[in-house]
């Protein structure tokens, strides 16, 4: 699960990181609200209004602007809030900011020039350790100095059974080329940030750049913090994190009725049980000349309303031109998902493509004569050789 950067730079607050200190706002007034705050809890006369969307390089998309005055905060945040904002990472169609995090300026102008660096924490999943990255090359564009210039990149592997040591902290400081102050001040941000990332059961953070300001101090100045899905049990604080703008409208539907749904380019509506009769059965579409409209796993638990939100959800993709159901009765019986869909037909009402239904397992039969008797335009098959043939009959029936 993605989050932003304001909601990034919080966590790491709560861990004792040092950040570029700011306040979201969603609109113009309330930007300047928040400039003022700002100013009489830092002192700063200058800020940064940024745009806040779930994906990076928003700097070089024209997402992250310096304000001058307050009235320069009203009019950027104007601005930005609102715009349909292209970035690198975005995609051509870009993202629409329905939020700015305005934050105080932290590069004014002192006797010692700042520094950007790269910092990110990880998980190596060829060694299954997390790994601190970082190098001196921070700033906006890390992927063309990982390209151009690896050896600029370092890592550090971390002992799960014995944690970030202090030597290492010390290695990646001294690696950065800071001292005094700020080597100090480095090492406890390197192992304040590895504490949020193991505690909060993060599988990123990434900090670019993380700034040496001129009077020595290290600070987050961008956040991005993946946090890992298969932990959101054990925090259910992060649900209130989530931001359903980010996300696409089908599979945030899809998750409320926990079906994983991923939508795909074809044709073919699919709905099976388990992630690998799902992989096999778009396998098997292709195979029988259609391409898959979607992923979608309805989990163990096929009752009649999962059904029915299944339906509703691939039919939301014009581009489906029939559906194939594979459902394999292991754990639920067969005749209950088929009385399922009946009851979903019964509840949307005709469906305006063609429905294949494939039954096997525990009382597969029954489910079948069930499907047969209802009266309704369903094809059923009991092998998934059929239903295959039945793909390719109802695709060349479609396409005359
Ligand atoms: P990203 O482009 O999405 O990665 O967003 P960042 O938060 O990294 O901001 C982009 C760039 O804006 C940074 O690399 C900085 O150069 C610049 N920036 C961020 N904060 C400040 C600030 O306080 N003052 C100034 N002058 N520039 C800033
Ligand atoms: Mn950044």
């Amino acid at each position: 699960m993605n989050i932003h950067e304001y909601q990034g730079k919080e966590i790491l607050q709560r861990f004792g990181v040092a950040v570029q200190e700011g306040i979201v706002a969603e609109t113009p007034e309330q930007a300047v609200d928040a400039a003022k705050k700002l100013q009489q809890k830092t002192g700063t006369q200058w800020w940064v209004v940024k745009a806040q969307i779930h994906a990076g390089g928003r700097g070089k998309g024209g997402g992250v602007k310096l304000a001058k005055s307050l009235d320069e905060v009203k009019e950027k945040a104007g601005n930005i809030i609102g715009m349909q904002l292209v970035t690198p990472q975005t995609g051509a169609h870009g993202k629409k900011v329905h939020k700015v995090l305005i934050a105080q300026d932290v590069y004014y102008p002192g006797a010692n020039p700042t520094k950007e660096f790269y910092m990110s924490v990880l998980l190596n999943r060829q060694t299954g350790r997390n790994i601190i990255m970082y190098s001196t090359e921070g700033g906006m564009d890390i992927e063309h100095v990982a390209a151009t210039t690896p050896h600029l990149i370092f890592k550090e592997e971390i002992n799960p059974s014995v944690g970030l040591q202090p030597y290492q902290a010390r290695k990646i400081a001294f690696n950065l080329g800071v001292s005094g102050n700020a080597f100090k001040e480095m090492t406890k941000f390197v192992s304040s940030l590895y504490r949020a990332y193991v505690e909060t059961d993060s599988s990123l953070f990434e900090i670019n750049p993380v700034l040496k300001t001129s009077d020595d101090k290290i600070l987050a100045v961008d956040a991005k913090v993946n946090l890992d899905d298969n932990a959101l049990d054990r925090h259910p604080d992060y649900k209130a994190l989530r931001d359903l703008n980010e996300e696409d409208p089908t599979e945030v539907e899809a998750s409320e009725h926990n079906l994983n749904y991923v939508k795909l380019d074809g044709n073919v509506g699919c709905m099976v049980n388990g992630a690998g009769l799902a992989m096999a059965t778009m396998d098997i579409i292709k195979l029988a000349g259609g391409e898959p409209a979607n992923f979608l796993d309805v989990g163990g638990t096929a009752n009649a309303q999962r059904v029915e939100a299944a339906f509703r959800i691939i039919l939301k993709d014009k581009n489906v031109k029939t559906i194939l159901v594979n459902i394999f009765g292991g754990i639920v019986r067969c005749d209950r998902v088929a009385q399922g869909i009946i009851d979903a037909y019964n509840s949307i009402g005709e469906l305006p493509v063609p429905v294949i239904v494939r039954l096997e397992g525990t009382n597969a039969k029954e489910a079948k004569e069930l499907i047969d008797k209802s009266g309704l335009k369903v094809y059923s098959a009991i092998l998934l050789k059929e239903a295959a043939e039945l793909v390719t009959k109802v695709l060349k029936k479609i396409n005359g």
